[in-house]
């Protein structure tokens, strides 16, 4: 029997081969879209559907792309040439909440703040919170490690998962990793597959490690700079000086300018948040647990000292404001036009040179590129604005934005940095891991795939 018969013969209505369903999965947030087409799409139920996938594509060498919620930015949803799209966003339930152990066990298609809902009754929360938590997956995050605003103090996503459990390309069904906080049993391959952007198996189970809800007090600061380069250097001497913020976020002038037409514009958040009219660069800082207080005051004369002026929020409704104009930026950005959003990662004393060297490309390639960065990582997003004078049909990232996130993702790699801090390699940096890695890696992690995934039917075309 043909391949598509015996899917849809084992898995009936979960199978999608429609047009629009066949169109939605040749995208993602990237704003890059591939000339390439799926056979098929197939909304899995259950661990035994992504298995029944995978063995019928093991028998028929037909790549398979797991996806989420496709809000990932760099194409590793997105479907390749003749592949079944996996999506697991259907398999969303949290299967397990233990308060006494502070884990939690959910399927891969749970969205991020979902699951915060789903613990907050418990007093419990989760970590990871990427920009996009509210349509993200958690399995999404796993597969991409992601990151947010806490995690320069509480970690990337690694930091909060204990086990998986996973399916190989052939259909074998694994349990990686555990349900205790400790354990050093063999290699760690749940570390492993978290990040593997779905090229090494399909995440189908999750233990989450959780942490405790907390009545200690979150102090937030809103700091204004004259320019991006004090801001940046507040930021490293916030670090450098040993206290571990919860938030520490950094937008340049061009993202204050872009927050503040959202603003004039009757779009921004609610609230009465601050004008960044004319700022060279604005500092969000949160500082949490019992020193709060005492580490927001250390924070506010390190910003002084640096050129700034700060304050810190009144009451509660301030800091909220404060916190939903950063998580603004992005419908800010995408006022301006087709955005690509870039994600390098320096070390944080290399935040000004890293800002300098953003500010240099923009003005070389005449393209607008305002840039946010999770200053407490050194984790920077420049966002790369296509202006209307550069025409480009709708998917398509033209030459002259490569050109300039090509010097991007060098001047980041020059500094000790990397091509990609938390969106992952995916289809779009595919050209320049090798410069970061090196061959000899690039050989080793080839080996790896091919231990994992012998046909390369699982996510072909992505990462490696
Ligand atoms: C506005 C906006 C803000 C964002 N902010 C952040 C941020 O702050 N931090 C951050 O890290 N990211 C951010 N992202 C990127 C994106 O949301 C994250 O990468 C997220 O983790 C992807 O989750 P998803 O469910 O959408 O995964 P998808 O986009 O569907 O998939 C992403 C990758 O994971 C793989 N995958 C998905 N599910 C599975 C699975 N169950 N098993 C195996 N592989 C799987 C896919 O093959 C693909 O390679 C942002 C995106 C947007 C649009």
């Amino acid at each position: 029997m043909a391949f598509l018969d015996e899917l849809a013969a084992g898995l009936g209505p979960a199978v999608r081969t429609d047009r629009p369903e066949l169109d939605r999965v040749r995208t993602d947030r990237s704003g890059w879209t591939t000339d390439e087409r799926p056979l098929a799409v197939v909304h899995a139920r259950d661990v035994a559907d992504v298995q029944a996938v995978l063995r019928l594509a093991t028998e028929h060498r037909v790549p398979v792309v797991p996806r989420g919620a496709g809000t990932g930015l760099a194409g590793g949803a997105v479907a390749t040439e003749g592949s079944v799209v996996l999506d697991v966003s259907g398999m969303d339930r949290v299967l397990e909440i233990d308060a006494g152990n502070e884990t939690a066990v959910v399927e891969p298609g749970v969205v991020t703040d979902a699951l915060a809902a789903a613990l907050e009754p418990h007093g419990l929360w989760w970590p990871p919170d990427p920009a996009s938590r509210a349509i993200s997956t958690v399995g999404g995050n796993i597969a991409t490690n992601a990151g947010g605003l806490l995690c320069a103090k509480y970690g990337v996503t690694r930091e909060s998962v204990l086990g998986l459990r996973v399916v190989l390309a052939d259909g074998t069904l694994l349990r990686l990793g555990r349900g205790t906080v400790k354990g050093v049993t063999g290699y760690d391959l749940a570390a492993l597959l978290i990040g593997s952007e779905g090229t090494l198996g399909v995440v189908v189970e999750a233990t989450l490690k959780l942490r405790r809800g907390s009545s200690d007090p979150v102090v937030t600061i809103g700091a204004t700079f004259p320019d991006v380069r004090a801001a940046a250097a507040a930021a490293a001497a916030i670090t450098a000086s040993g206290l571990r913020c919860a938030a520490l976020e950094l937008m340049d002038a061009a993202t204050c300018a872009a927050l503040d037409a959202l603003v004039a514009a009757g779009e921004g958040p609610a609230g009465d948040v601050p004008s960044l009219s004319g700022r060279g660069a604005f500092l969000l800082v949160q500082t949490d647990g019992g020193a709060a207080p005492r580490e927001a005051d250390a924070a506010l004369d390190l910003i002084r000292a640096a050129g700034g002026e700060g304050a810190v929020a009144a009451d509660p409704a301030t800091a909220a404001a404060l916190v939903a104009l950063r998580r603004a930026a992005h419908p800010a950005f995408a006022k301006l036009g087709d955005v690509l959003i870039e994600d390098v990662c320096v070390p944080r004393t290399a935040l000004p040179a890293m800002f300098d060297a953003v500010d240099d490309i923009a003005r070389r390639h005449g393209l607008p590129i305002p840039t946010i960065a999770h200053a407490g990582d050194g984790n920077l997003h420049p966002n790369i604005v296509i202006p209307p004078s550069v025409p480009h049909a709708p998917g398509e990232i033209p030459e002259v934005v490569w050109a300039a996130g090509e010097e991007l993702f060098r001047a980041a790699i020059a500094l000790g940095g990397t091509l990609t801090g938390e969106h992952g390699v995916g289809v779009l940096k595919r050209r320049w891991i090798a410069e970061e890695l090196g061959e000899d890696v690039m050989a080793l992690s080839r080996r790896v795939k091919a231990a994992f995934d012998p046909l390369g039917i699982l996510n072909p075309g992505k990462v490696w």
